[in-house]
């Protein structure tokens, strides 16, 4: 029965050593690694070994125990030297050759310790100097139990090393106490063992406890950082890389941050659905991947943008991969069969010279993303101070112009624009005024695109839009009123309403009403567009075609929409490109707007010779400083009235 129960038990001992041998390698590293913990109490416990021995062979006069006790030195030296030497935080060695190091000196010393216990009880020491040895290596060995549960092959060998010699020691006596210390001492090696093990398991398991909990966190933050839809980092992802090598990074280090937007993604997504929208995602991603260089970040920043950070050797190595990612973009995507364009603008900056950290470079980058957005996308752009001036200043256009309408600074002049037949005013147009405090009169060239950009352009339109309404209001019928309009105020929600609004309040017919439009307006195809130009058309209100010869110049436009008017632009009239060329132009474009009953208006007239000459064109009307700058609402009542009361042609020369 009690064989049968210790055969049990060291059945457990071995299936559970080969339990502890399929740990995983970090467990069983830092169960080892127990093993090397606290040099100190391997050395306290040397000493007290080596001390008891010396006083045991002084006492006794057993020469051999001295020899004991230099043996028992050696080893000691040996071993804590190894154990300050090895600590497995700084040693490279593997688990196997840190326990088996250990196991030398441990099996060793464990031995030794044994061994003199039995000298003392063979040669018949003193009573005191056997308890003393006996007792030192007994403790000895419970005591390594405890000490190096975490490897228990080691703690129980080392418990057997120590009992062997005194049990083979105490048989040979054979007398009544000694076989009752053999039978203690049979007993104590599989109670030690039996604690051992449960001590082992308890730590092992805590350890991998531990040890699984910090694998989920590390799988949770892999999670956290990456893009479900392109597999890519994501922000925090980003983030965390960026922090990272910008740690790691030396003084001269170069890096470069490519901030890649998609054209027009949006389409993608309403005309096709999300789901094929993901799959052009994650073709982007893929193509980004392949052609980043190895060790770059490449993330998904959120919706249809990109970023690429990596280092480089040089601002050449951003120009090429920046060129290579666009090229890779443009490749057109085939999902499903059908093949689909995609277009991307890029934003490139460069560390240190474009942002010494990574905020600012972000902010390079995305600064130089815009400029390719604005500058007509489907581009890259590099990073340039100017691009950061030109932010402030707009900054503070925003800021200002916001408040400008609230405190009067705006004011709406007219410019008249005149038959070239009879050199009458037909019509005045629209134009803006804005009479800064300090900075002056400003052009609208400089705020209204910075209006269009954050959208004041609609506040700003349908003021623009009810006071020239007014002031058109007191001039006779036949003068027309034209009014300027950006595309973004078109597509706003009831834009044509508010047009009809401001009309109404006013009392001026819609009739008398011109808007005039740039082509750009038809670039993006909204449908919003022709609705509008189709309500307001159907309510009498007339369009004309502004700026004509600096966009595409598409007839397709002029064939689509209801346009009364064509403007060309003064660059074909005045400047230093005008010549042969541009006459031939304004002359086609004049002979087509006769065909099709449109006027043509020649802007930017400002000598009678081009007066005369775009006459000769075929152009019926002319607008331009010849005539008269935009004036303020008084002064076109006033040029109004001498034309009526004196009957006096604006410029009787034209
Ligand atoms: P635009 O619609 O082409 O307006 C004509 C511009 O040419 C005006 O500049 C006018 O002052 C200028 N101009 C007229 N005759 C001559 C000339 O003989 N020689 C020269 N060199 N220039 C001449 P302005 O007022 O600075 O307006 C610039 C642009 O700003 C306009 O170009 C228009 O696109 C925009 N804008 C002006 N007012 C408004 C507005 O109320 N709403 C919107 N959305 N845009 C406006
Ligand atoms: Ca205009
Ligand atoms: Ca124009």
């Amino acid at each position: 029965m009690a064989r049968a129960n210790s055969l049990r038990k060291l059945r457990a001992i071995v299936t559970s050593r080969k339990n502890a041998d399929n740990l995983s390698a970090r467990v069983r590293r830092t169960l080892v690694s127990t093993l090397y913990t606290n040099p100190a109490s391997l050395a306290i416990g040397a000493f007290n070994g080596i001390a008891s021995t010396a006083i045991a062979a002084w006492v006794a006069e057993l020469p051999v125990l001295y020899v004991g006790c230099v043996i028992l030195t050696i080893i000691a030296v040996a071993r804590v030297t190894a154990a300050l030497g090895l600590s497995p935080d700084k040693a490279h060695r593997s688990t196997r050759q840190l326990e088996f190091i250990y196991e030398i000196g441990a099996f060793s010393y464990a031995l030794a310790i044994g061994t003199i216990a039995a000298i003392t009880i063979w040669y018949e020491a003193s009573a005191a100097v056997e308890v003393l040895m006996v007792a030192n290596a007994l403790c000895y060995g419970v005591g390594i139990c405890a000490r190096n549960a975490g490897r228990p092959n080691i703690a129980l060998g080392q418990l057997t090393l120590v009992c062997v010699p005194i049990m083979i020691v105490s048989l040979m006596i054979g007398s009544l106490a000694f076989i009752a210390l053999f039978v203690n001492m049979v007993l104590l090696i599989p109670a030690m063992s039996s604690i051992t093990m449960n001590v082992f398991k308890v730590l092992r398991d805590s350890i991998a406890a531990a040890e699984t909990s910090a694998q989920l966190a590390d799988k949770m933050q892999t999670l956290a950082r990456t893009d479900v839809v392109t597999g890519l980092a994501n922000r925090a992802g980003l983030n965390h890389a960026m922090v990272e090598t910008m740690m790691e990074i030396e003084k001269d280090t170069r890096l470069a941050l490519i901030w890649i937007d998609l054209d027009k993604f949006k389409e993608v997504n309403d005309l096709l659905g999300h789901p094929v929208g993901d799959r052009v995602l994650s073709e982007v991603a893929r193509r980004l991947r392949d052609v980043c260089p190895e060790g770059a970040t490449v993330a998904r920043f959120g919706g249809d943008e990109f970023i690429v950070f990596g280092k480089i050797s040089d601002r050449m190595e951003s120009e090429r991969i920046a060129s290579e990612i666009h090229a890779e973009i443009m490749r057109p995507v085939r999902i499903d069969g059908d093949r689909l364009e995609v277009r991307a603008s890029l934003g490139v900056a460069v560390l240190p010279e474009d942002g010494r950290d990574a905020d600012t470079l972000m902010q390079s980058a995305d600064l130089a993303l815009y400029h390719a957005k604005v500058g007509g996308r489907s581009q890259t752009r590099f990073f340039d101070p100017s691009m950061t001036r030109d932010l402030i200043r707009r900054r503070e256009i925003e800021g200002e112009l916001r408040a400008a309408i609230a405190n009067d600074e705006l004011s709406i002049f007219f410019q008249p624009i005149i038959d070239l037949e009879t050199g009458k005013i037909r019509c005045f147009e629209a134009l803006v005024r804005w009479f800064h405090p300090e900075k002056g009169e400003l052009r609208p060239d400089e705020f209204i695109p910075v209006a269009e950009e954050t959208g004041v352009i609609l506040t700003l339109g349908n003021w623009i839009t009810a006071q020239a309404a007014r002031a058109a209001a007191q001039w006779p019928e036949d003068v027309s009123l034209a009014v300027n309009l950006s595309p973004l105020q078109i597509r706003a929600p009831g834009a044509a309403l508010g047009i009809l609004n401001a009309l109404r309040e006013a009392r001026l017919d819609p009739t008398r009403l011109e808007l005039e439009v740039t082509e750009s307006l038809f670039v993006d195809d909204d449908p919003a567009s022709s609705a509008f130009i189709e309500e307001l058309a159907g309510r009498g209100v007339k369009f004309a075609l502004d700026d004509f010869g600096t966009g595409y110049s598409s007839l397709g436009y002029i064939n689509r929409y209801p346009f009364s008017k064509i403007k060309v632009d003064r660059s074909f009239v005045s400047g230093e490109n005008v010549g042969k060329k541009s006459d031939a132009i304004i002359r086609a474009v004049a002979e087509m707007g006769s065909q099709l009953g449109m006027e043509i208006v020649a802007e930017g007239l400002e000598e009678v010779e081009q007066v005369q000459k775009v006459k000769e064109a075929g152009c019926t009307l002319g607008q331009g400083y010849y005539f008269s700058r935009a004036v303020p609402d008084y002064l076109a009542m006033m040029l109004l009235a001498q034309e009526r009361e004196e009957g006096i042609p604006i410029r009787a020369s034209a």
